[in-house]
């Protein structure tokens, strides 16, 4: 099944399209921005345009283009974050097999999918798996591209050295035939050594028309449809804030919810004890991708709080509500610079209980 067509970012495409026909595409890429705003979607359909066999890419017609759309194209490796491998060495064919079935999910919901859950990672078998991958001749295209979503994510293991210095390798000097496109929305914990081999993109926010024809999109509807969000589109763009994927990922992990719920419990009743311990809490709960969560988690819950209000006709909510969204927003910008979770969540907690309290 295709996957739904890439909305917005036309700035981006237009800049990139020249190259891609002239075959100057930087050969490793890094697309960076926000959270949500269809990264990895831009990088699929930029690798559907280096496969595509037609003199004007992505034709959308041509045999490379519908295997790319339908995610079986055999030059294509996309890679993201999964569990981590049951056993310590898997095997590459393991890896490959994970990712076949997850994509294949994806394809079936019409590349639509929710962010992966704090807890998941690129681990050293999926990178020894990718290496591998570019070393070998391309399948049925003139090239091959690799997609590597949520590459921050790439754990950092004892004994992947080797590993790793193998994917630096490839990021530094890929095969003439092949194309790298990493993506990440918090580059500043990007490794540096990844940084200073791509070269960077920033990806915006979409704008309101791309979002509507976002939410328009028939395949769209029907999987928001089954989301818990607010029905009216209005409040859909307020809680995406342009990031469509905003709204995929409405099912947000229970225990971020949870810790959502006591962020603004505390904030609230304006316990200064209890806020302090939830400071420490989340600034030592590790895994940076639960902290993200929990922050959509508050968006969500603040948003809820937000509709209350209005319900209620109780301006005072609603409005602190409506603040307490902003100041959440600037929390996941501190976050992508790589703040410490401590600091941010100790200056959130202080500044959501003045605006809610
Ligand atoms: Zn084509």
């Amino acid at each position: 099944m295709a996957i739904i067509p890439l909305y917005g970012h036309e700035v981006i495409r237009e800049r990139l399209l020249p190259r891609i026909v002239a075959g100057t595409l930087p050969q490793s890429l890094l697309l960076h921005g926000p959270a949500g705003v269809g990264k990895q979607r831009l990088a699929l359909w930029i690798a559907q345009s280096l496969l595509c066999a037609s003199d004007a890419p992505p034709c959308g017609k041509c045999r490379e283009c519908r295997y790319a759309q339908d995610l079986t194209h055999p030059d294509l490796t996309w890679i993201f974050p999964r569990p981590r491998p049951k056993g310590s060495d898997s095997d590459p064919e393991d890896i490959a097999e994970d990712l076949q079935d997850e994509i294949a999910k994806r394809a079936g919901r019409h590349g639509l999918y929710a962010v992966p859950a704090g807890t998941e990672g690129i681990y050293v078998a999926t990178v020894r798996f990718l290496v591998r991958q570019a070393s070998r001749t391309p399948a049925l295209a003139r090239r091959k591209v690799f997609v590597v979503g949520d590459t921050d994510r790439m754990a950092q293991q004892e004994g992947a050295e080797v590993a790793a210095n193998a994917f630096l390798k490839l990021l530094e000097e890929p095969p003439a035939d092949t194309w790298v496109i990493a993506t990440t929305s918090a580059v500043g914990s990007l490794l540096p050594t990844i940084r200073s081999r791509v070269v960077s993109v920033r990806v915006p926010r979409l704008d309101d028309s791309a979002m509507q024809a976002f939410m328009a999109d028939p395949a769209v509807v029907e999987a928001l449809g089954k989301a818990d969000l607010p029905a009216g589109e209005r409040e859909r763009l307020l809680l995406a804030q342009g990031a469509p994927g905003v709204l995929l990922s409405s099912t947000v992990r229970k225990s971020a919810v949870d810790d959502a719920r006591r962020f603004i419990d505390a904030a609230t009743s304006g316990n200064r004890a209890e806020l302090l311990k939830l400071a420490f809490v989340q600034g030592h709960s590790g895994a940076r991708g639960a902290f993200s969560d929990i922050l959509d988690a508050l968006t969500l819950a603040l948003y809820d709080r937000m509709k209350v209000g209005t319900q209620r006709a109780d301006a005072a909510v609603s409005s602190g509500a409506s603040r307490a969204i902003d100041l959440v927003e600037e929390a996941k910008r501190l976050a992508d610079a790589n703040v410490s979770p401590l600091l941010i969540s100790a200056r959130l907690l202080t500044d959501l209980s003045r605006v809610l309290h």
